[in-house]
């Protein structure tokens, strides 16, 4: 019998079918071509049971949900402390391709913006970051991952504001790479081809202190957790976070693509797909359906339960 979870689902999706403003990402162009009606919803709980409606087997591109994934990595290759001298944790309220450094020490204000995830992907590791995180999202996700090799010549084609980004945080010397290895590996990691039923289970990963929930391995020691869903918490939807933190109340991730990641801790990881983005660079019909899902579901962490 089918689940009355995914009949909910399913209602989530005609409710917002009106939600048809914004636009797909242009400054990619290989984005830009996207259908813009697509749309899915996938939820995973923390035990592992995933439910998944609307076009849930499509793959898209990561893009910036890739960057909470990449800042966990660079946490444990580096330890906290290394990090943090070289990115901030706070919000910065502008936009996700701004340069917004800390006018104090010149670092990235946290690495969720594009500054801050390009100094991020240079600390990952020494040699192949981009393979390191695929086999880290592999096993979130349970199946092999690739890049979309189109996707990534596509923004390398237009990447000078990204490459601008990064000469500019060499010069303060926060990069741990070459800006422009920087710019192609970080590119390569926002180019991840990913399902939403796969962002479901890696933000059910999250969810679950950093193990995952089917195979019980712990790709993410759980301190290192802790740190990656307070900084999605405070900047995961760049200007928007504040907007987004008290309509649906728990930490997020968004990607140009149009996906969303939500995180309940110890219940539950969500992910909404659809390719019209808002002023901000969020989905804007996934932002609709996570303030209905948080709403009807419970979740806003602010609520006393
Ligand atoms: N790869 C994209 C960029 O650097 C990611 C941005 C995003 O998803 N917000 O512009």
């Amino acid at each position: 019998m089918r689940s009355p979870i995914l009949d909910y689902l399913d209602e989530i999706i005609e409710k917002t079918a009106e939600v048809t403003g914004g636009a797909p990402a242009d400054y990619i162009p290989e984005l830009a071509a996207a259908d813009p009606d697509r749309v899915a919803i996938a939820m995973c709980t923390v035990s592992g049971t995933v439910y998944a409606v609307g076009d849930a087997e499509d793959l898209f591109t990561i893009q910036s949900m890739s960057k909470p994934f990449a800042y966990g990595l660079a946490i444990e290759q580096r330890g906290l402390d290394e990090v943090l001298e070289h990115v901030g944790v706070e919000p910065s309220g502008d936009a996700f391709n701004e340069l917004s450094l800390d006018p104090e020490n010149g670092r990235p204000l946290n690495p969720m913006i594009n500054a801050g995830a390009i100094t991020t992907h240079s600390l990952m590791c020494t040699t192949d970051p981009v393979d390191r995180l695929l086999t880290l999202i592999g096993a979130m996700v349970e199946r092999p991952v690739e890049v979309d090799e189109k996707v990534a010549a596509s923004e390398q084609s237009e990447a000078s504001r990204n490459l601008g980004l990064a000469y500019l945080l060499d010069a303060q010397g926060v990069l741990a790479s070459p800006p422009q290895d920087a710019v192609s590996g970080y590119i390569r990691q926002c180019s991840t081809s990913v399902t939403v039923r796969d962002l479901a289970l890696m933000a059910a990963t999250l969810a679950n202190g950093g193990v995952q929930p089917n195979t019980g391995e712990r790709v993410l020691g759980r301190r290192t957790t802790r740190q990656v869903l307070s900084v999605m918490a405070s900047c995961g939807m760049y200007d928007a976070a504040g907007d987004w933190f008290t309509a649906v109340g728990i930490p997020a991730k968004s990607g140009v693509a149009g996906g969303i990641i939500g995180v309940l801790p110890g219940q539950v990881g969500l992910a909404v797909f659809s390719p019209r983005l808002d002023a901000h660079g969020n989905s804007a019909r996934g932002v609709k359906m996570m303030e209905l899902l948080s709403e009807d579901m419970d979740l806003h962490l602010m609520d006393p339960g």
